[in-house]
């Protein structure tokens, strides 16, 4: 027989039914932008954000939390270009003052750092778009 006194023990946190995350302590906004950025659930840490390139899975597989209200729309594009464009402008211009080339040799090198960069970069800072909706939306 057990002692009414000795609680259960607390089940590990990432194994918490999705009803009851709402009395964990709150996620600090860093961490879910973190999280995000590693395209994984803002809430957990542990389930997939997205289901593709930037298509966002419907729930978290791990936590059940919907991802369907979080929509990033798109402020993941401004953010992409206005790194990507921090990069390249600059790049190109000191390329241009230091070494002068034609024309082609900037087109051949910078076209590829801004697609790739683009495309490298958008889902991460998608994800941590999505992370910090979802921080920004547990305070109402
Ligand atoms: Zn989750």
């Amino acid at each position: 027989m057990t002692s009414p006194l000795i609680e259960p023990t607390p089940e590990p946190a990432l194994s918490v039914p999705a009803g009851r995350w709402s009395h964990m302590a709150p996620i600090s906004f860093g961490t879910a932008l973190k999280r995000g950025l590693r395209r994984r659930c803002p809430r957990c840490g542990q389930g997939s954000l997205f289901k593709g390139y930037l298509s966002m899975a419907d729930h978290c597989s791990n936590c059940e939390l919907a991802f369907e209200p979080y929509r990033s729309d798109d402020v993941p594009a401004y953010f992409t270009i206005l790194i990507v464009g921090h990069i390249v402008v600059p790049g190109l211009l000191a390329m241009e003052k230091t070494m002068h080339p034609a024309e082609w040799v900037q087109l051949a090198v910078w076209l590829p750092v801004t697609l790739f960069g683009t495309l490298a970069l958008l889902p991460f800072i998608k994800g941590a778009v999505i992370g910090a909706i979802w921080r920004s939306k547990q305070d109402k």
